[in-house]
């Protein structure tokens, strides 16, 4: 990577890249840089309490890779600040409260911090290294050649092979648990963490790679890469374990044709509140919808229309939004997932207070650990409860977008 880096780094590389995809970097350099660092602790946790010294040597190597994962992408988004100053929320975002990013943090706190080691094994290794990073990782890499970014490009590239190895862990520990009894437990584990990165990866690299890579760099659509890097390799992994298919699963498939589709216009119109940019779908853009979408024609692209309509007759201001959108109890992203004639929005009353999902899985794991989850607040909970302004412009500055510029 460093040479790589050496070699092409020279000033000006970085005017020759898409506009678009130096959004999508930018969005995946703050959404996932320090996400690594949390899967250091998570390892050094394995390090100190796995119950097996080959389990406790290979989450040692594992702290390592995961530390250089951190380091890799925090040194490429310095590189990239002198193109665009709001490459420093590489760094930056896990110390802010912005929505998107609360939401990220909200999975990886479950998943790798507030988690002991066997859940780590599961919930890391098990799911989301053998299924979830393939498709950061790989497919991300495979669009960053055609997007003819070749550093991110081996960076991705590098990290990934890192993964392979250290995902490994899960395997050996799953099986232990099994003969242990802990096939129920194990079974829950696996089917939150991958309801929980279905929404936590369908908002990110999902839209990034259906909305933000140019079209030349669009190998695969993102439900393309989902079923082959992610469902096959995850469908052999229950095999191999005998598990059941998430109960949620048909829910799941169907998700891939509108879920991401249906994020992206809020994400659009709530872009001043994102530390990167969204564009509109161009005309090719949409027939590649289209075509790799069926659907889409029907559901969104008249969202786009009104949305382009009305910035000619009313000007930009009026394709934002100046209220938060309402927000999932579970997953803290907008409920915004909304199927052909179905919106998958439910809520739950709990010791008098009102919660909103968006979507029944989100609410049935709120309700396998109401302990857990019930008493974070989401943003828009915070508003209310006046930890957070409710004015939008006090508000930005609260979720760190100290200047204009610093937003999309
Ligand atoms: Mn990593
Ligand atoms: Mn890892």
């Amino acid at each position: 990577v460093l040479a790589v880096r050496d070699a092409l780094s020279k000033p000006r590389v970085h005017d020759r890249l898409d506009p678009a995809w130096v959004q999508l970097v930018k969005f995946h350099q703050g959404a996932f840089a320090l996400a690594e660092y949390a899967a250091v602790l998570a390892e050094l946790r394995m390090c100190r309490f796995g119950r097996d010294s080959a389990w406790r040597i290979m989450a040692n190597l594992g702290a390592l890779d995961e530390i250089r994962h951190t380091q890799i992408p925090l040194l490429l988004g310095h590189d990239l600040l002198e193109m665009d100053g709001n490459f420093d929320w590489t760094h930056k975002a896990y110390h802010t409260n912005n929505l998107i990013v609360v939401a990220a943090r909200h999975l990886f706190e479950d998943g790798f911090l507030a988690a002991n080691a066997i859940d780590i094994a599961i919930q890391l290794n098990f799911v989301i290294e053998t299924g979830f990073t393939n498709l950061q990782f790989m497919a991300l890499a495979a669009m960053a050649d055609g997007a003819d970014h070749h550093v991110f490009e081996k960076a991705l590239a590098s990290i990934q092979t890192d993964e392979a190895r250290h995902a490994q862990i899960g395997h050996p520990v799953v099986r232990a648990l099994m003969r242990h009894g802990g096939r129920g437990y194990a079974q829950y584990l696996l089917d939150k963490m991958w309801w929980r990165c279905w929404r936590l990866f369908l908002a990110t690299t999902g839209t990034a790679m259906d909305y933000l890579a140019p079209i030349e760099a669009r190998t695969r659509s993102f439900k393309e890469f989902m079923q082959e890097w992610v469902i096959e390799h995850f469908m052999r992994n229950l095999e191999e374990f005998e598990f059941d298919l998430p109960w949620f699963w048909r829910l799941f498939l169907d998700e891939l044709d509108y879920a991401h589709h249906s994020l992206q216009p809020a994400l659009y119109s709530c872009r001043t509140m994102l530390w990167f940019d969204e564009p509109t779908p161009s005309e090719p853009e949409r027939a590649w919808l289209r075509d790799k979408y069926p659907t889409w024609v029907q559901t969104y692209e008249p969202i786009w229309d009104r949305i382009e309509d009305a910035w000619e007759r009313q000007g930009e201001g009026s394709t934002l939004t100046y209220t938060l959108p309402a927000l999932c109890n579970l997953c803290q992203l907008p409920t915004v997932f909304i199927g052909p004639g179905n919106s998958t929005a439910c809520s739950l009353k709990r010791n008098g207070r009102s919660y909103l999902f968006c979507s029944q899985p989100c609410r049935w794991i709120f309700e396998k650990e109401p302990e857990r989850f019930g008493g974070h607040r989401t943003v828009v909970d915070r508003v209310i409860t006046g930890e957070a302004p409710s004015d939008l412009q006090d508000l930005l500055i609260w979720m760190g977008h100290d200047t204009l510029e610093s937003t999309g």
